[in-house]
């Protein structure tokens, strides 16, 4: 990859033409913005980074893109090492990873550059309404360069890196990816007004503080839904996706099923080898009912040891295949936590009671669907734990 890297930057330089004394000023100008940006959000920055688990959007692109559109490659590339060794500081990654996305940054940027240089000439000041139509379509163009080899390029990597890559951990989600489209609109916002008027730039600085601010908000909002001792939807994430697949499943006369998982004998992993056992072991069962179940179907953690499964579509038979699958999934993990002398230990065979209930058989509201399932669930740890239990009372 950063073969790939010095090949792009090579290919960017010989076309850049040597800064001139106006590009100097630019430079200084975004170079000042940025500055601003980075030292005025460094807590949130922080606390972004602790949070995120894929790929984190970094908002430096307000200050890195209008640089692709109004300096020569050299001096953008010079602005993101800039920008990189103030935020080096915050970041506290390890350095191959950080090298990596500044490196990242760095082609980005240098290749959308050559690619607007090489669309034409570009006068701001003399641009007729007709010529600024095709201008922006030239940013646009410029934009998705800037964006689709940073995705290209991080996201080849994660997809090498990860033994089960996923979309959404690869090209990261979209809320992530609306972040860095606006940002990057920002910064051709930011563009006209280093070239048009110069000092209007100490309001995108402002903005952009902002800005961070309001992207922290939307880590909130994600936060507002999820266990976050599993990553899973908690109840009111679970209810409000599971309220909406059963209004969509209700008018289309379909099926829906729900499976209420309860871990057996759960309280005896934590008094045997103590709670942080016991949260290993949670986790593990997340993870895998991530991995078994389909996109659609929504997983989400009811209380201490059990979960819930919607599966939208599935008909009884279609549940007790999932069911099982999931009890036969978690009997075969083999979590690895420690004891409560802080050893190494191996927890295994774990079995599991799963209550099934669909809709419409078995109840025509989550609430319905919710307490025959849990019903279900006692008649199976009655039974013997184990197994599967549908709400009628059939075995699984
Ligand atoms: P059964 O087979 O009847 O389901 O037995 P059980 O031990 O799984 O069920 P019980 O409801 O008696 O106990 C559940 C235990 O789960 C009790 C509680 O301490 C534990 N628990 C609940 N939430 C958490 C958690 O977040 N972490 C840990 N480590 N334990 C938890
Ligand atoms: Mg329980
Ligand atoms: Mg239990």
């Amino acid at each position: 990859m950063e073969l790939v890297a010095i090949a792009g930057f090579a290919v960017a330089f010989a076309g850049a033409h040597p800064p001139t004394g106006t590009d100097w000023l630019r430079f200084a100008i975004l170079a000042a913005g940025a500055t601003v940006h980075i030292q005025l959000t460094q807590r949130q920055e922080e606390r972004r980074r602790n949070r995120t688990k894929t790929v984190l959007i970094d908002l430096i692109a307000v200050w890195v893109f209008p640089a692709v559109l109004v300096l020569p490659t050299t001096l953008t590339v010079l602005l993101v090492v800039l920008i990189r060794v103030q935020r080096w500081f915050t970041a506290r990654r390890p350095a191959h990873n950080f090298v990596f996305s500044s490196i990242s940054h760095s082609l980005a940027a240098a290749l959308a550059g050559l690619v607007y240089a090489s669309l034409g000439a570009h006068d701001w000041h003399t641009i007729t309404a007709l010529g600024s139509l095709r201008e922006f379509g030239y940013v646009l163009v410029a934009a998705a360069v800037y964006e689709g080899v940073q995705l290209i390029y991080v996201g080849g990597i994660l997809a090498l890196s990860d033994p089960n890559p996923t979309l959404r951990n690869v090209l990261g989600s979209k809320a992530d990816n609306t972040i860095e489209a606006i940002t990057t609109g920002l910064g051709a916002v930011t563009a006209v007004l280093v070239v048009t008027l110069p000092p209007s730039v100490a309001i995108m600085a402002v903005v952009t503080v902002f800005f961070n601010r309001l992207a922290e908000l939307d880590q909130l909002q994600d936060d507002v839904v999820t266990d976050p001792k599993t990553g899973l939807l908690n109840m009111r994430g679970w209810s409000e996706s599971a309220e909406r697949a059963l209004t969509r499943v209700r008018r289309a006369d379909g099926n829906l099923a729900m499976l209420m998982i309860d871990l057996d004998h759960f309280k005896w992993i934590n008094d045997t080898f103590g709670h942080p056992a016991g949260d290993d072991v949670l986790g593990a069962v997340a993870k895998a009912l991530g991995e078994v179940t389909r996109p659609a179907d929504i997983v989400g953690r009811f209380g201490g040891e059990e979960f819930l499964v919607l599966l939208p579509d599935a008909d009884a038979a279609a549940a007790e295949v999932a069911a099982e699958r999931v009890r036969n999934t978690i009997a075969a993990l083999e979590i690895a936590t420690t004891d409560k002398r802080g050893a190494q230990t191996t927890v295994t065979d774990r079995t599991t009671s799963i209550g099934v209930a669909v809709y419409p058989r078995h109840a025509s509201t989550l609430q319905g669907l919710m307490q025959a399932a849990d019903a279900a669930v006692y008649e199976a740890k009655e039974n013997g734990r184990n197994q599967v239990r549908f709400a009628d009372g059939s075995g699984g």
